[in-house]
């Protein structure tokens, strides 16, 4: 092969990770492949799975629409028979050989008197055929004429299915968006068509507590308010999740005493802690702890992590709640030597749903939303969240919030903790 060939090659070789468009970088493979075998005209076909037949995707661009309409059977062609063979043939008297398709030239107004068909192959898998008509020189087609095709062939296969890998991802990255989007859409309308009658169990419940208050009823309705208190914490997860993805979400700042909050929040923890047998202890410096923040968020951020600590550690356990100040932020830690989370979950607990046990074998309630909803609240006040964790050891969840409201577009490069 002279090296002017073997350039021209390289530089379509070249053009494959060039960005063309796959029906562009097909045509510019067939002018070449006639520049360089010397023919009159060059086509691409591919095999079509669902009829069986070879349909050509590129052509002489005179002709190009036209013959765009037509097929090539896999049986009694050329292109066929390189196709099926997976190996290329050469016809240098079409005349006299009875293997040409007619129905194309018939088609086209063309004459077919020497044809080169060799396959496009990707990974010993035949897709389609490359082509060459008519040599202009009247030895016909040479050896180093079914190299220049093959070589065709092979980067043509190469695009083909690039683009058909990067259809299909595109597809499933679009069937797995609308399938979120449903599920979220699923969990919010059935968040809300529970709340009503969620409000009304809790209210009528509420109402025989009044009522009722001998000790055998007081058991029972206590265990419906228990268990309804949970399925409305449940729903206002929900609910925080969906007015923040809608970008509803709106911090009322004021100045919250940290200090405060914590002894409140562990406070309301301590008989459930007893009931589990946990020790829960807060850890407060002496000098009061203000951050510019939403009291109530800061409270769902500080209960879904001092439940989940109760709940993830055994009798006997502690969960500590540490706070510190640092220039210009507090620090706030939920401690406990509990189960701990293997190291491969750490990554994924903050995400919405999940869970490190299975649903159907967890020992434990909820929905896997709130961690997802604490970090929503931290992130809002412009703060981060984090987890330290040993299986087996225990849990370190840890999260900062700025002592001042965060100018807008700042709260990216605020700090790198860890
Ligand atoms: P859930 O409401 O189901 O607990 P979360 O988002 O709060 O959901 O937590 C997600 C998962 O992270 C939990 O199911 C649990 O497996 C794990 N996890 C959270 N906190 C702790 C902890 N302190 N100790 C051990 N595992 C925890």
């Amino acid at each position: 092969m002279t090296q002017r060939k073997l350039e021209r090659l390289l530089g379509l070789a070249r053009q494959l990770n060039a960005g063309l468009e796959l029906e562009d970088y097909l045509q510019t493979l067939v002018d070449g492949a006639c520049e360089l075998t010397g023919s009159e005209a060059s086509s691409i076909l591919l095999y079509e799975e669902e009829s069986g037949l070879l349909k050509f995707v590129a052509g002489p661009a005179p002709q190009r629409q036209r013959l765009r309409r037509l097929r090539v059977p896999a049986e009694g062609s050329v292109a066929g028979e390189a196709f099926r063979q997976r190996a290329p043939v050469i016809v240098n008297d079409a005349g006299r050989d009875g293997r040409i398709f007619g129905v194309v030239d018939k088609e086209m107004f063309f004459q077919t008197r020497t044809l080169l068909a060799a396959p496009l192959i990707f990974r010993g898998e035949a897709m389609g055929v490359i082509e060459a008509v008519n040599k202009s020189s009247p030895e016909g087609f040479t050896q180093e004429d079914v190299d220049t095709l093959e070589t065709l062939g092979a980067l043509a296969a190469n695009a083909i299915f690039n683009t058909l890998l990067f259809d299909e991802a595109s597809t499933t990255f679009q069937d797995m968006s609308d399938l979120e989007q449903k599920k979220s859409d699923f969990i919010a309308i059935a968040a809300h068509e529970l709340r009503t009658p969620l409000g009304l169990v809790l209210g009528h419940a509420t109402y025989l507590q009044d009522l009722l208050p001998q000790p055998q009823y007081q058991r029972h309705l206590e265990a419906i308010v228990k268990g309804g208190m949970r399925l409305k914490e449940v729903l206002d997860d929900i609910a925080s999740l969906e007015s923040e993805e809608g970008g509803k979400t709106r911090l009322k700042r004021r100045n919250v005493g940290l200090d405060k909050v914590i002894g409140e929040v562990t406070e309301g923890f301590q008989a459930e802690a007893e009931q589990r047998g946990v020790h829960l202890r807060c850890d407060l410096p002496p000098a009061a702890l203000i951050v510019e923040g939403d009291a109530e968020k800061i409270v769902i951020i500080l209960e879904n992590l001092v439940r989940n600590a109760l709940a993830f550690t055994d009798a006997g356990g502690l969960v500590l709640v540490r706070a510190e100040k640092l220039p210009g932020y507090v620090k706030i830690s939920v401690i406990d030597n509990g189960i701990g989370i293997p190291a491969r979950d750490q990554a994924h607990i903050f995400e919405r749903f999940y869970q490190v046990e299975a649903h159907n074998t967890r020992r434990h309630g909820g929905m896997g939303l709130g961690l997802s909803v604490a970090r929503v609240m931290v992130k809002l006040h412009g703060g981060d969240i984090w987890v330290e964790s040993v299986e087996g050891k225990g849990s370190n969840f840890t999260f900062m919030l700025p002592e001042h409201a965060p100018q807008a577009g700042t709260e990216s490069k605020l700090f790198k903790p860890r």
